[in-house]
């Protein structure tokens, strides 16, 4: 039915190379293209192995507009899915608007030189992909993407209004590395190292790095420490659902990862400016990406669980309503289905279920759109039947206050 054009041959990408394959009645015909083509030609003599399917692999700069179209121009695909960095999503966009592709990413444009995750460059494209008549869709992996889902949904069929939301993302798994990021180690040191930031009441509360933790009991995992921090998916959902009086991002982290994390950041080596070595510019933070194990490597003997959920309170037919939605997914069975581990698997997977649902028509709107923005069942329904399971209670007493 359709040409998909795959940009980034790291964890995630090799999920979303998988799992379009997998589901090769949608993507007829698939390209899998990024910096280093040895990596994209690895993950297509596994697929070949494991599903029996034949894609395509090249090699691209894709921060290289004309690259990128020449590339887009070659392979002639509909859409295009972003999962290399953030860094690259502006040019990727650019390309797509040359060659009137439509687009999807999993994170929000980050500049290389300062760690800002707000939407206001890519929102600024909208009116210029609504004119081409192209579509993007932003933010499309688990969080963002699936909690937006879970959020808009819970609108859809659980709330008159909903007033306050805590996004809860667990990782209980154990790779067995001492220390090690589950996604881009420079994307993802570069997050957590920020100040952390809230909404309530109608404004941002900014607190310092991890300052705000408890824990939070998890679904078939117990109860983890978990930490506030600021994440992407608030800045569109406080936007697009206005009644919320409060949005919080949870996430757990283990002791050894922060004492890890706090000494490299006292030793200068999370640092994002450039620093003199040897009469060369080197950024630290990317030199610390260099040495640690890369986020593909980690799949095997990963044991043990992810749990990533909204847990919402509002009002329904003018009762208080409290509700909880989430999905828990096993690093081993991600590993046997897709050589992943479930932090890629649950990046990877609701990204092919976008590119498909926009691919069908079901999710297809000329602009730039974020995941609360589309109907959330066909959606959830996709996550049930892709190995996502979704899993909700109603009216049950939230662990946190309110
Ligand atoms: P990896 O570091 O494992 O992979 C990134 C890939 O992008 C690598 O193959 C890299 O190539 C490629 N790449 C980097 N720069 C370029 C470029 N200029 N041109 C072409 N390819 C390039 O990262 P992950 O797979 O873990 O993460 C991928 C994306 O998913 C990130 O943006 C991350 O923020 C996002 N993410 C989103 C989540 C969500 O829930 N929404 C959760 C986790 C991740 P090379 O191998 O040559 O370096």
């Amino acid at each position: 039915m359709a040409k998909v054009l795959i940009i980034g041959a790291g964890g995630v990408g090799s999920v979303v190379a998988h799992k379009c394959a997998m589901n090769s009645d949608v993507f007829t015909d698939i390209m899998l293209a990024s910096r280093t083509k040895a990596k994209c030609d690895k993950i297509a003599a596994d697929i070949q192995a494991m599903h029996g399917v034949s894609i395509r692999t090249a090699q691209v700069d894709a921060d290289v507009v004309a690259e990128m179209v020449m590339l887009i121009k070659q392979f002639g695909p509909e859409l295009v899915i972003n999962v290399a960095l953030p860094y690259q999503d502006l040019p990727i966009m650019d390309a797509c608007l040359e060659t009137g592709v439509h687009y999807l990413d999993t994170a929000n444009y980050e500049p290389k030189d300062v760690a800002k995750f707000e939407y206001s460059w890519q929102w600024a494209y909208k009116e210029r992909f609504e004119k081409a008549g192209i579509m993007a869709l932003l933010g499309c992996g688990f969080d963002p993407g699936a909690t937006q889902v879970f959020t808009a949904y819970a609108a859809k069929h659980h709330f008159d209004e909903m007033h306050y939301l805590d996004i809860i993302d667990c990782n209980a798994g154990n790779h067995g590395k001492a220390f090690a990021t589950n996604f881009n180690p420079e994307i993802n040191i570069r997050e957590i190292t920020q100040p952390g930031r809230y909404w309530e009441n109608g404004e941002w509360v900014e607190i310092p790095p991890m300052s705000i933790h408890k824990p939070i009991d998890y679904p078939e995992i117990g109860p983890k420490e978990s930490y506030v921090l600021y994440h992407e998916e608030l800045e569109s959902l406080v936007k697009n659902f206005p009644t919320l009086k409060r949005a919080r991002f949870w996430m757990t982290f283990g002791q050894e990862y922060l004492t890890h994390l706090r000494v490299l950041e006292n030793v200068g080596m999370t640092r994002i400016d450039p620093v003199k070595f040897n009469g060369m510019d080197i950024v630290p933070l990317e030199f610390l990406k260099a040495v640690l194990p890369a986020p593909d490597t980690l799949g095997e003997n990963y044991t043990g669980q992810t749990s990533i959920g909204c847990q919402i309170k509002g009002i329904k037919d003018g009762q208080d309503q409290t509700y909880y939605i989430w999905n828990n997914c096993d690093h081993a069975e991600t590993y046997k289905e897709v050589r992943g581990q479930a932090v890629s698997y649950t990046t990877g997977v609701p990204a092919m279920i976008g590119a498909m649902l926009m691919l069908q028509g079901i999710w297809m709107k000329p602009g730039v759109w974020n995941c609360e923005e589309m109907d959330p069942d066909p959606f959830i329904e996709q996550m049930n039947r892709q190995g996502l399971p979704v899993q909700e209670q109603v009216n049950i007493p939230l662990p946190h206050e309110y």
